[in-house]
């Protein structure tokens, strides 16, 4: 067996770690696009420990909102819901990293900002539920969905970050 040097070995364990890492779908809403606040969101994101592995500016299309939202198709608020998606720029990004799907929703808050916890991005940074500024996936059926819809694969960006020895031991 060719001997390799040990960092050889901690990278090649990376690999096969990074590749079971989970990835979320996060978007921006035009409200948090508008407030100014991307880069708190993304910063809270970051410093958790997420990776970033995708991010667009898009002002999504009515019919790619509805296409979003179907599950939500039969609420009183789907329409209403569409037309502000669709009002102005999002920031769609996909978030890579252990447990991001659930942590990620916990990062976020309850839907409803009267209900979030302060601390998370909702509960700290909105006041109402039409107007709550991030969306998340909420499992990994619905993740995988979104970033379908949302991306291209080569959109999306696979590499190793220096911090993950640091963040996953
Ligand atoms: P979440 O975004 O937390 O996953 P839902 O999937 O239930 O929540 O709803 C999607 C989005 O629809 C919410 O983020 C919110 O913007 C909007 N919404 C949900 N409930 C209401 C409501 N009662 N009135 C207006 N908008 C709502």
């Amino acid at each position: 067996a060719v001997a390799l040097p040990a960092a050889a070995y901690m990278l090649l364990d990376h690999e096969v770690h990074a590749a079971e890492f989970e990835r979320t779908f996060i978007a921006i809403k035009p409200d948090g696009v508008q407030r100014g606040l991307i880069a708190e969101i993304i910063s809270r994101f970051e410093r958790k420990g997420y990776k970033l592995v995708a991010i667009k500016v898009v002002i999504p299309s009515k019919e790619f909102a509805q296409k979003h939202y179907h599950d939500l198709k039969e609420r009183p608020f789907f329409n209403g819901l569409c037309d502000f998606l669709s009002s102005g720029p999002v920031v769609a990004m996909v978030w890579e990293g252990e447990g991001v799907i659930k942590y990620g929703r916990k990062l976020i808050g309850a839907t409803d900002p009267q209900k979030s916890e302060p601390g998370t991005i909702r509960g700290d940074l909105a006041v109402v539920v039409g107007r709550n500024i991030i969306h998340g996936s909420d499992g990994p059926e619905t993740a995988k969905d979104e970033i379908d819809l949302w991306f291209q694969p080569e959109e999306l960006v696979t590499y190793t970050s220096n911090a993950e020895t640091w963040i996953y031991g």
